[in-house]
């Protein structure tokens, strides 16, 4: 496990790198990851993500 920041709110979080992260059951659409990766290299929080699934409408439209 790796202590890591999200890039946008600075807040801190564990990743776990496999299925078993928190991140693999949020249904990140394959674009949305894409979009993120290019835009800030890693991966964000919880809160951040959430946020980004529910906007990605918006955002990507
Ligand atoms: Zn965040």
């Amino acid at each position: 496990m790796e202590t890591k920041k999200c890039k946008k709110c600075g807040k801190t979080f564990d990743c776990l790198h496999s299925a078993d992260c928190w991140c693999a059951d949020l249904k990140i659409s394959k674009k949305l990851s894409e979009y993120l990766s290019n835009t800030y290299k890693d991966c964000l929080c919880n809160e951040c993500l959430k946020a980004y699934i529910e906007k990605e409408k918006n955002i990507l439209s």
